[in-house]
């Protein structure tokens, strides 16, 4: 199989030549002693002979040796698409130097490009708007900080939050929990659960501070429990609270009746992209299913159909976030986290009370 790091040697750069191998493309560049023109590795133009080839590492080099650059692959220009790529990669490089958060203006100004044509440019590279992005990076460097023993204030501080009166607010938001329970490692996470069973088997609820934190289905409690432990390894599980009882029957109602709306509030935790998906599928109406590319179209990721298909498979919200709403392109039912039959029921049953 070719790889990229074959280009360093000759052997290696003639196999990329020879299979027209795109991403060579900027490493090194061929010319044809025979033609004096020099290509990218991935030129349309006829294969030459082994023998005729001489490999240059940039344009520069090529013209010396007296080249003249190919017409059709334009080797001297730099590749638009990469042009572009690399300016949203620069962006990320500034962003991340920055001790505290840029406008989109003054970003798009220091990369030569419109507000506007940036934004849009960020967000069909990245997947998150520069403010967004610009969240995550402060979020990751604050548990970073946190991590090292830093103190709250400090690290919040470093991690490029403004200071002033939402200071903790904004840094909790960002890890999910309030920033001294993350530097206990989250061990004072306390999650409350209860486990029964319903129309769809056996299920597991379990609730944070923050909101219901996880829905499990499965065909023993045991297994479900032990779902759980690896789900939060560092919090305190408790069970059986009566007051928690409670608002686990609206949520076993709602598996039953998933038309219905459900209100509770939700802790859902995971990776900016895993929300962005969680979120496309929670637009699906019951009873409807969408591919995991159209999921990933819609959130303009229109390659990210396996990372799409991954974040379904990390969701811990069953039914609430309806990852069961997602099948193949084909129209086939695919995996299903908490089982392909459970999968079936749930779309079937969703279809029925539509039609009520
Ligand atoms: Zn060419």
């Amino acid at each position: 199989m070719n790889n990229i790091n074959d280009t360093g040697t000759d052997a290696g750069r003639w196999l990329a030549v020879e299979t027209r191998d795109s991403r060579a493309d900027g490493e090194f560049f061929y010319a044809v002693k025979t033609t004096g023109i020099f290509c990218r590795p991935s030129c349309s133009a006829r294969r030459p002979l082994r023998e005729n080839v001489l490999f240059f590492t940039d344009p520069q080099a090529a013209k010396a040796a007296g080249f003249r650059p190919c017409k059709r692959c334009q080797p001297d220009r730099v590749a638009p698409e990469l042009r572009r790529t690399e300016r949203i990669a620069q962006a990320c490089r500034i962003l991340e130097a920055s001790p505290e958060p840029l406008k989109l203006e003054s970003l798009a100004a220091q990369v030569a490009m419109s507000p506007f044509h940036f934004h849009r440019l960020f967000k069909s590279v990245t997947g998150l708007t520069p403010n967004a992005w610009q969240k995550a990076l402060r979020a990751r460097r604050l548990r970073e900080q946190l991590a090292k023993g830093e103190t709250v204030t400090r690290a919040a501080f470093d991690a490029g939050f403004q200071s002033g009166s939402n200071y903790y607010r904004q840094a909790d938001e960002a890890l999910g929990m309030t920033a001294s329970q993350f530097r206990k490692g989250g061990g004072d996470a306390s999650i409350r659960f209860v486990v029964g069973t319903c129309g769809l088997g056996e299920y597991l609820v379990a609730e944070s501070a923050r909101g219901i934190c996880a829905i499990l289905l499965g065909n023993s409690p045991e297994a479900l429990i032990s779902e759980l432990e690896t789900l939060f390894p560092r919090a305190v599980l408790t069970a059986d609270d009566p007051a928690f009882a409670r608002r686990v029957a609206l949520v076993v109602s709602f598996l039953e009746h998933p038309v219905r709306q459900f209100d509770l509030p939700l802790d859902i935790q995971g990776t900016a992209f895993q929300q962005q998906v969680w979120q496309a599928l929670r637009a699906i109406p019951p009873g409807e299913t969408l591919s995991y590319r159209a999921i990933a179209e819609q959130i303009g990721k229109p390659k990210a159909v396996r990372a799409v298909a991954g974040a379904c498979a990390a969701n811990r919200l069953a039914v609430i976030i309806p990852c069961h709403r997602v099948v193949r392109t084909d129209g086939a039912l695919s995996g299903y986290r908490w089982g392909v039959e459970r999968k079936q029921q749930l779309l079937t049953l969703e279809a029925a009370q539509r039609k009520r």
